[in-house]
């Protein structure tokens, strides 16, 4: 029998790693996902490599907890081949690289100021590591099978969560009976408005599902009415309004909804700077892969309409231009990563600004604990930036409703798709509390649902 090994992601949401053992012994690794987030998670990224090497990695999208792992292996020349969409070869052409240099940088770090115990501090990975694994990505269209070993066949589905996101449909076809197993890497949203909806799932015998949102559904309020209310509020308050942004994703949606606002003299004209390369080359790469993009997008592109370009855009670049940026007085407004303040140029702004009462601070979506957005949103009076304490005067704002991930009901009408049941669906990639949520909800709809636990093997 093949099995199916869940190496991460099993009782948490990153560290995506789920490895299928085909009857004759191929290795295929779906994701190759980084722990993030609390120390005991990221240490398993040091944990060596027990399972041997791998004949293919199939990576669903090119978020770092689903690639971030890749370098670390390709490294050990653990890797024979790896492939995935051309959106998500374009985005690991960004993300991984940084990846690496963030790794080399914490060692540097960790060795300056003697932080470790064993001399000199490693990069898990360097930046020409991470380079030499994107380089292996083998980027396939939507829709068309691969059989990426003997026996395995992969056809990437658009799951509408990023640029090139796609779940996997797998066929095994290894000797025994044909199995069909759907992996759903993350889910999209449905009537999100830059990317594509996901597209219906087809029946499965096995399902591996996501559960980021089991337990939750997102508000009610449209992000666009509560993004124009809290635009207009800023700019009554004076000062800048500046918004920690992902680069990849979140800070692409933010100017579609800008754009949209402006044009529909929602939100009065203003300048605005998206003050992070990354994300500036991630918007080239969105506006590239139309068939990421939903049908409104794609129309307003065939004509030569610019959606993600408000009219007074300005695309900040090298860091003497973004250094300028901090003497700017009056209103107006900075996208900058990261996303949770943790880092990025968005640091330099949030140090100038935080004092004034006139500057407006808009975080978006989800601040995970002990991040300095999280901090701001809980009402710090002061925060630690660059070795000292900056008083926060500025009004903190938060973003609802911006969420990159389906939501339980969103799941559901997916999963409405499959006119019967899988056999067999394992829950990955959810909080404990999501994974009992929806356990509970499949379970009462009569499927058969487990959440495994890291290390579990089971058959296919
Ligand atoms: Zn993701």
């Amino acid at each position: 029998m093949a099995t199916l090994t869940f190496l991460g992601a099993a009782q948490t949401v990153t560290g995506s790693r789920h490895l299928i053992t085909t009857r004759a012994g191929q290795r295929v690794l779906i994701d190759a996902g980084l722990f993030q987030g609390k120390k005991e998670l990221r240490q398993r990224n040091w944990a060596p490599w027990t399972h041997g090497p791998i004949d293919c990695v199939v990576l669903t999208h090119a978020h770092i907890d689903h690639t971030g792992y890749l370098p670390r292996l390709v490294a050990q020349k653990l890797v024979k081949r790896a492939v995935c969409t051309r959106g998500t070869k374009e985005l690991a052409e960004l993300l991984l690289p940084d990846s690496g240099h963030i790794q080399e940088e914490d060692a540097r770090n960790a060795n300056r100021h003697g932080w470790t115990k064993h001399e000199p501090a490693l990069p898990l990975y360097t930046e020409d590591e991470a380079w030499t694994a994107v380089r292996l990505l083998e980027p396939h269209p939507y829709e068309r099978p691969v059989e990426v070993v003997p026996g395995v066949t992969v056809t990437f589905r658009p799951a509408g969560h990023i640029v090139g996101s796609a779940f996997l449909d797998v066929t095994l076809h290894d000797g025994g009976p044909e199995r069909r197993v759907v992996f759903s890497g993350d889910l999209g949203r449905f009537d999100a408005p830059l990317i594509i909806d996901p597209v219906p799932p087809k029946p499965c015998d096995v399902l591996i599902l996501e559960t980021t949102y089991g337990d939750r559904q997102h508000p009610a309020e449209p992000s666009h009415e509560l993004l124009a209310r809290l635009i207009n509020e800023a700019i009554s308050r004076g000062g800048p309004l500046l918004i920690p942004a992902f680069a990849v994703g979140r800070t692409q949606e933010l100017l579609f909804l800008w754009r949209k606002l402006e044009e529909e003299k929602r939100v009065p004209v203003v300048d605005l700077f998206v003050d992070s390369p990354m994300a500036n080359d991630a918007t080239d790469i969105y506006l590239r892969n139309r068939e990421d993009l939903d049908p409104d997008v794609r129309d307003l592109l065939q004509h030569r309409q610019a959606p993600l370009s408000p009219a007074r855009l300005v695309r900040v670049r090298g860091g003497r231009e973004s250094a300028a940026l901090l003497e700017r007085k009056g209103f107006f407004a900075v996208i900058a990563a990261s996303g949770m303040a943790t880092g990025g140029r968005i640091l330099s702004h949030l140090e100038r600004h935080l004092p004034s009462p006139s500057t407006t601070v808009l975080l978006v979506g989800y601040q995970a604990e002990e991040t300095r957005g999280r901090r701001l949103l809980e009402g710090a009076q002061e925060v630690k930036m660059h070795g000292g304490m900056v008083p926060v005067r500025a009004k903190i704002e938060q973003l609802t409703g911006f969420s990159a991930h389906a939501d339980f009901a969103e799941e559901e009408r997916w999963l409405s798709a499959l006119q019967t049941p899988p056999q067999q669906t394992y829950l990955v990639h959810g909080e404990p509390k999501a994974l009992v949520a929806q356990t509970q909800r499949l379970s009462g709809k009569g499927w058969q649902v487990r959440a495994p636990q890291p290390g579990d093997v089971v058959e296919l």
